[in-house]
């Protein structure tokens, strides 16, 4: 029984409920977040991993929006430069589905809306012949390059979190609300642990951030039917080993007027996605064949090397929990998010309950902020926003990566530079704590491949919820990628060993 009354009780560790709890806690209001599964573990892992204004967005008039998300772009690459960082990405020409001055008009909004930026302006090139046209047929001669930035979707969810933890939140995975009714003023809330046991907690405010399950949440917080609708807009993904050894990542346009994006990924792959498919309630969101089939026909109309079904390594799919505004197109929809505070016991009553709608991972700290803001009238002592300009964990590091590594690699000369490489890339200037006085790969202890080793397995259990191998495997790392079945099942029986130890928080 946790008798404590908070503030407010979070619903769900995406990146939206992590976001909010971290500035809540910052702000001075004692914080609950539950997550029925692992954190990150459904859209918020799901994603293309882009921090992006979204160029397509601008042929929707979403002007606002890709403005926001441009700012943001440059306040996440200064947060957590470990996780996110900039790509340049080439837009192959096809005046048949654009003409010139249509794309030219568009980058020169996407360059100026979002302010002040850090990351180069767009520019022309020619492909044929070029490295900006690494692994594409002969056929397209002229391109476009503009600044965007990828995330590590997941891990930036977990940084939110421990954030969110050391600012005095309290955060709960595994951990499900089964119910919650207003009772005097405040919310008397179930929750249901994965091992069956039940209790009650007291909260004087909710924040529904169930990303496709909100309206279940809210349905299970009040006995009113919702009425706010939400679209569920099924999107997958497909990697394949590398297909070109540039940095730099593709937009394809289709016929259809939908963009696909190949992008580099973990060294040695591409990321190729998305699709946009309408599911009428949530579904367990595999990929379905003919989206393999649609990606692989559009991406194969580009590039010179012909892929096919077997060269498919992973696949992955997530629901966008999208806000209905009435758009028949489901990449209509907008991405843009809208927040619902229960009117009837809004401001001078007691006992809110925030609902979410929509959003992006871009727009994760602004959508908090505005959360806070809706929330605010109910707690007057509250202290002002501060998550912009505020580092996240690990993000104290110079934002030239390669800076940093090479000061790690200094620092540590008898570790492998791989090793030392997957560290920074996960943990940013964690990794020295991580690391603390290892000297040598033996003082890590076992590795288990693909340069997971049992140290940083402790930190995931001990420091960052980790529960299970799929946890460390394909949230906290992605290193089930490039593991054999046999070294994954290694991974398994460790984390086994050490929860069943009781290490974990
Ligand atoms: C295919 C695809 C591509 C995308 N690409 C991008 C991109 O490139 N860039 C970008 O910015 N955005 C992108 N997005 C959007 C972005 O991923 C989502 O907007 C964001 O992840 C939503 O986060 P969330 O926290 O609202 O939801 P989620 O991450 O789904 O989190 C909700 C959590 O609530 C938990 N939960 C539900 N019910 C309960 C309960 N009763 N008790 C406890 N916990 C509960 C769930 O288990 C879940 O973990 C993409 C989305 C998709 C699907």
């Amino acid at each position: 029984m946790d008798d404590r009354p908070y503030d407010l009780l979070v619903i769900g560790g995406g990146i939206n409920g992590a976001g909010i709890a971290r500035d809540a806690a910052g702000r001075g209001l004692s914080v609950l977040l539950v997550e029925r599964d692992d954190l990150a573990a459904h859209t918020s892992s799901q994603s293309t991993k882009l921090i992006h204004g979204g160029l397509r967005y601008l042929e929707y008039y979403e002007f606002r929006l890709v403005a926001e998300s441009l700012a943001e772009r440059e306040v996440l690459l200064q947060a957590a430069p470990h996780l996110v960082e900039p790509l340049a990405f080439v837009l192959p020409h096809e005046p048949h589905l654009r003409p010139a001055w249509m794309i030219r008009a568009g980058l020169f909004l996407y360059d100026r809306l979002g302010g002040k930026m850090t990351l180069p302006k767009s520019f022309g090139v020619r492909l044929a012949g070029s490295r900006w046209g690494a692994g594409l047929k002969q056929g397209f001669r002229r391109g476009f390059v503009y600044a965007d930035a990828r995330v590590d979707d997941a891990r930036l969810v977990i940084i939110n979190a421990v954030d969110a933890q050391a600012l005095g939140a309290r955060v709960r995975v595994r951990t499900r609300l089964v119910r919650a009714r207003r009772v005097e003023g405040v919310w008397r809330a179930t929750l249901q642990t994965d091992d069956g046991k039940s209790e009650e907690v007291v909260a004087r405010a909710l924040v529904n951030a169930g990303g496709p399950w909100v309206k279940d949440v809210l349905n299970s917080v009040t006995t009113e039917p919702m009425q706010a609708n939400v679209r569920h807009v099924k999107g997958s993904h497909i990697v394949v080993p590398q297909v070109h050894a540039e940095a730099h990542a593709y937009i394809l346009q289709n016929a259809d007027n939908r963009i696909v994006f190949v992008i580099p990924y973990e060294e040695r792959y591409s990321l190729i996605g998305t699709t946009d498919v309408p599911v009428d309630e949530y579904q367990h969101p595999g990929i379905a064949d003919d989206e393999i089939d649609y990606l692989l026909d559009l991406v194969n109309g580009y590039l010179e090397r012909r892929l096919g079904r077997a060269d498919i390594v992973w696949t992955y799919s997530g629901v966008r929990p999208l806000f209905d505004d009435g758009s028949q197109d489901p990449s209509a929809v907008t991405r843009d998010y809208v927040l619902k505070i229960d009117a009837e016991y809004g401001p001078p009553g007691r006992a809110p309950v925030l609902s979410i709608f929509g959003g992006k991972i871009t727009t994760y700290r602004k959508l908090a902020e505005q959360a806070l803001a809706d929330l605010a009238p109910f707690f007057p002592g509250m202290k002002p926003a501060w998550t912009r300009g505020a580092p996240l964990p690990g993000g104290e590091m110079p934002r030239d990566r390669n800076a940093f590594f090479a000061r790690l690699c200094a620092q540590y000369p008898g570790m492998p530079a791989d090793l030392l490489r997957a560290l920074a890339r996960r943990h940013g200037n964690v990794a020295t704590r991580l690391l603390g006085d290892a000297k040598t790969p033996a003082d890590l202890g076992p590795n288990f491949g693909a340069q997971l080793t049992a140290r940083e397995v402790d930190h995931f259990v001990v420091n960052e919820w980790a529960r299970t191998a799929d946890d460390v495997l394909w949230r906290r790392t992605k290193c089930g990628l490039s593991m054999s079945a046999d070294e994954r099942a290694r991974v398994a029986e460790y984390v086994a060993v050490r929860v069943g130890a009781g290490v974990h928080q």
